[in-house]
């Protein structure tokens, strides 16, 4: 059902890497709570059945933000860190759904294709980085330039399953 342009699917993959960043301690709260509320006004229309839940993640980590700079923290009721790491999971698999509906589905808008190489190798046609995948979804996402691409294996697929469907 989803379908993102590319520019919305880099958005995606940024609010990936900001969560990824902020759990390798390379940003803290206040940076990761500016930068998905930025990514999240951009996207908001198009993220529509998430966007409330994001907003609200969003929300308890500014006000767990707050309370710590106010030094009202010690009021929070519960475990703040608890609800901290809890906000972020919820976004992070909010996020890869997102993305995981994505690539499920083959995106018309692109019209390339990655390279299979042998065993589990593809290319990207537009970087020609190499990287190791499995993937058996629609679409791929090369790591070094962030665009998808359809994933050859796919069409190899459907392209038996047609086949087999005329005999
Ligand atoms: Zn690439």
């Amino acid at each position: 059902m989803t379908t993102l342009t590319e520019y919305e699917l880099r958005q995606i993959l940024l609010i990936i890497n900001k969560i990824h960043s902020f759990e390798k301690e390379k940003t803290n709260l206040f940076e990761l709570i500016c930068d998905l509320s930025g990514i999240l006004n951009a996207l908001e229309f198009k993220i529509k059945p998430y966007t409330d839940d994001f907003r609200k993640e969003i929300n308890l980590l500014e006000l767990i933000h707050d309370s710590i700079e106010d030094g009202s923290i010690f009021r929070w009721i519960g475990n703040y860190k608890e609800d901290m790491l809890n906000s972020i999971s919820k976004l992070k698999a909010m996020t890869a759904t997102i993305l995981d509906e994505y690539l499920g589905l083959s995106d018309s808008n692109i019209s390339e294709s990655a390279i299979l190489l042998e065993s589990n190798w593809l290319m990207c046609q537009r970087c020609n980085d190499a990287w190791e995948s499995d993937s058996l979804k629609a679409m791929v996402i090369c790591p070094k330039c962030d665009r998808a691409l359809h994933n050859p294996r796919w069409l190899n697929m459907k392209r038996k399953k047609l086949g087999s469907n005329k005999i």
